[in-house]
């Protein structure tokens, strides 16, 4: 079963802290894997890193600016993706997109950040849960 996040009626993460569910792409009819389950932490980030100006948009970007993505999936490590593309590099910032269709951003990874970690948007994903 996959839902997209506004209509997801369980619970995201399970008793160990990771995402309870695969993450994939968001965008419609793309059954892209970007995160396995029980892979990713909930974690807490400056949400306006993904407000990227508008001539930077991805040309077949989808999503709109929106400064309220608090909420992010983290990984330590690029080989915890299943799937995962980089868009632009904006600073010190890495954008990273879908890697089949490549709709971005779905997430970022600040190069100056240390140790290592990736992000992806809980918004900007949809969710398949195994029943
Ligand atoms: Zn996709």
């Amino acid at each position: 079963m996959i839902v997209s996040y506004e209509n997801i009626e369980k619970p995201l993460v399970n008793s160990s802290g990771k995402n309870s569910a695969d993450v994939l792409c968001p965008k419609e009819g793309c059954k892209c894997v970007v995160l396995g389950k029980e892979t990713a932490t909930l974690v807490e980030r400056d949400g306006s890193k993904l407000v990227l100006p508008e001539s930077t948009l991805p040309a077949n970007s989808l999503l709109q600016n929106n400064i309220d993505d608090t909420h992010f999936w983290h990984v330590g490590n690029m080989m915890d993706f299943d799937n995962v593309g980089f868009s632009i590099t904006v600073g010190t910032t890495k954008y990273l997109s879908c890697a089949d269709c490549d709709l971005g951003p779905i997430g970022y990874h600040d190069t100056t950040c240390d140790p290592k970690e990736y992000l992806i948007s809980i918004k900007r994903a949809k969710y398949r849960f195994d029943d």
